[in-house]
């Protein structure tokens, strides 16, 4: 049995970064079970899954652009220190959950704090990153009719 359209996955992972910093890991955790070909997983990945059997070990490198996007310059902002009322002391590196204009949730980053001012980036942390993923099939299963429907893995 190989991965195809509504096939179930396992996998474990190991994703890092070009510089061979570990981004995250599946290690000594369960694998990672998916619906293959419903957007679970990110597109460049889940291209490469496609057609492989249990117990297949592969790499698969995903450009920013089949990944978490691009880097884009116009999410990275200044925003004054008051708009963190409540927020006993802003530091970069903190992260709030914020809403985006249609309402979705969105991760702000706080990049530097000079004075009155914060500059924020609201980019997906992996935007701009090339994506290097170890991967291993751990096991492949039908989806049942209740789980297309679904979207989702029961
Ligand atoms: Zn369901």
């Amino acid at each position: 049995m190989t991965v195809k359209q509504h096939s179930v996955v396992s996998i474990h992972y190991h994703l890092t970064d070009e510089s061979d910093q570990v981004l995250d890991s599946s290690q000594g955790q369960d694998p990672l079970t998916y619906l293959h070909g419903a957007g679970g997983i990110i597109p460049g990945l889940e291209k490469e899954i496609t057609g492989k059997a249990v117990g297949d070990k592969f790499q698969v490198s995903v450009a920013p652009a089949e990944g978490y996007g691009e880097l884009d310059q116009s999410l990275i902002q200044s925003i004054p220190l008051a708009a963190f009322e409540g927020i006993e002391k802003v530091e970069p590196g903190m992260h709030f959950q914020t809403q985006g204009q249609d309402g979705s949730a969105r991760l702000l980053t706080v990049t530097a704090v000079e004075g009155e001012e914060v500059t924020v980036d609201l980019n997906h942390p992996l935007a701009g990153v090339t994506l290097l993923f170890d991967i291993e099939v751990m096991e492949i299963r039908d989806a049942t009719p209740e789980e297309i429907e679904h979207g989702h893995v029961h």
